[in-house]
């Protein structure tokens, strides 16, 4: 250590480095945005530069910064500039929460809603574009559920998107319709993007003062690292330049969209985007097919019919075409990750990266698989056997949602729901995000109690769920040299919680709070 010197140290903390050489220390010696030491109080006290300023940890759990691997950040942040529609549950409260949206801007031309929960209306039942009508008839209204599956549209906003009773759409997306053939107005998956595209794109200023917000509210959840899910120019562009304006305190690294509809000269481009972003603050990892969408919609590909309505779901790639990309992808240097929340989502995943391994024999690809909400017990080992780790969502198993799910799947089949604990048992790499805004809570705290009280055997450790929130969320990205683990001459990204996960009730996880985050080296966040 001779000839190190830091000018911020972490003292007496219970320090949990991730790093299974030296797992618990007590102190940290930060110097810029690097770790230079980490170890006990008295060798790290001596690395101190004479104005160095000295926190005292007063024996706090002290963790690497969280690194939420699947998130919809910019979606996450342009929501906040629509009407929310969070607990608005009948018809009655979302008509008056539009109304007065619609009265506090004037001059939107379009009414743009979010985090509407479909299944909380007191009748379970689909509301439809007259109850739109009623808040709002001479603008263009749309509404998106939290999950990002369902739209709900007014009949101007229909006009408008050109959305008729001779409407076709294929694959997992619907335009429902009425007993006469009419569109009621509700819209599911892709079909949403009929009028989405109509929406008018918020000013440059608002959007990257949103990424700003959504950026703060991160760091207060102890979140230093992101992993975009879905992105293309435009995505890359804004970051860019919320990065370069220096509103975003935390890494980014984004697995670009592949549409359906992708060609070679569709993948050319994405690998020119790789080239173009590839630093610690933000870069290109990936590339991104989504083969369905999720249990909860009934949207996901399944080996089974649903228990509760008709069908089995649909893909929206052919295994051929998307066995090609994948390989055109992987041979180019991106990482391969799917979106695939059924178990006949999640075999046809597999089949493809059986498919690459034979192909391309590339080293160390580190396939993903998104969510992976149900999988077959025949298809569990596979994780392991072709390297796909199973990036999961571990706020989708809460309690209330499970029950819903397991409607959907059946009895016989709810036990096959979110495998996290046979998954690690057979060697499967274990990656944790939260979904957000498509799912409750973009706290990886909350996700990580709901991990650790799940009943049943998928039950994770502390441990293993601080891992899947830190060690292995660098793994992910292919970054596992420069973060993830607190050691020397790591990125200096720490959180420091107010309870020891480790030695209180597992049922108090939930009430822990982020006291401190630092990022780069700098103190970004103090709770007050
Ligand atoms: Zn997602």
């Amino acid at each position: 250590m001779a000839g190190a010197q830091a000018e911020l140290i972490l003292k007496n903390g219970r320090v949990w480095t991730g790093d299974p050489q030296n797992p618990w220390a007590e102190a940290i010696a930060i110097h810029h945005n690097r770790i230079v030491a980490v170890g006990n109080n008295t060798d790290v006290a001596a690395l101190a530069t004479s104005d160095a300023r000295v926190i005292d940890l007063a024996g706090r759990l002290t963790l690497p910064g969280f690194n939420d691997a699947h998130v919809h950040f910019i979606t996450g942040a342009l929501r906040l500039l629509q009407a929310d529609l969070s607990g608005a549950c009948s018809a009655t409260d979302i008509e008056k929460r539009v109304r007065e949206y619609g009265a506090a801007h004037p001059r939107d031309a379009w009414i743009v809603g979010g985090n509407w929960d479909p299944s909380c209306a007191p009748d379970h039942r689909l509301p439809d574009r007259g109850e739109l009508d009623a808040a709002i008839k001479d603008r263009p209204v749309f509404i998106s559920s939290a999950d990002g599956h369902t739209g709900w549209a007014n009949t101007k906003a229909l006009q408008v998107a050109g959305i008729t009773r001779l409407t076709h759409v294929e694959g997992t997306s619907r335009v429902l319709t009425d007993s006469a053939g009419e569109p009621t107005g509700i819209l599911k998956e892709g079909a949403q993007a009929l009028v989405r595209r109509m929406i008018p794109p918020a000013p440059h200023d608002r959007r990257i003062a949103a990424l700003e917000q959504e950026s703060k509210l991160a760091a207060s959840l102890g979140i230093t690292s992101i992993q975009n899910a879905g992105g293309d120019d435009e995505t890359m562009l804004l970051l860019e330049d919320a990065e370069r304006e220096h509103k975003l305190s935390l890494r980014v690294a984004v697995a670009l969209s592949v549409p359906s509809t992708a060609t070679s000269d569709t993948i050319d481009h994405l690998l020119e985007l790789k080239q173009l972003y590839r630093d610690s603050h933000l870069r290109v990892s990936g590339a991104e097919f989504v083969l369905d969408g999720n249990v909860a919609a009934h949207t996901a590909a399944m080996l089974e019919p649903w228990a509760d309505e008709r069908g089995s779901g649909t893909e929206d790639w052919a295994p051929e075409p998307y066995n090609e990309m994948l390989a055109l992808c992987d041979s180019g240097g991106l990482q391969l990750w799917t979106h695939a929340a059924g178990d006949r989502a999640v075999r046809m995943a597999l089949d493809g990266y059986e498919y690459v391994r034979r192909a391309n024999e590339t080293r160390d690809p580190r396939f993903r698989i998104e969510h992976a909400e149900i999988v077959a017990p025949t298809d569990l080992q596979r994780f392991a056997r072709l390297g796909v780790m199973a990036s999961m969502v571990p706020v989708h198993a809460d309690p209330t949602l499970l029950d819903e799910l397991g409607r959907a799947v059946g009895p016989q089949r709810s036990a096959l729901l979110f495998p996290w604990h046979t998954l690690e048992q057979d060697g499967a790499r274990l990656v944790f995000s939260s979904d957000w805004p498509a799912s409750m809570s973009f706290d990886p705290l909350r996700g990580i109690a709901v991990a650790v009280n799940r009943a049943g055997p998928q039950r994770l450790t502390v441990e293993s769920a601080l891992r899947a929130y830190t060690t292995s969320g660098a793994w992910a990205s292919f970054e596992d040299h420069l973060k993830g683990r607190l050691r020397r001459g790591m990125l200096a990204d720490v959180v420091v919680l107010s309870q020891n996960l480790f030695n209180i009730d597992p049922r108090q996880i939930a009430a822990t709070k982020v006291d401190m985050t630092i990022f780069d080296g700098q103190v970004i966040y103090i709770r007050q």
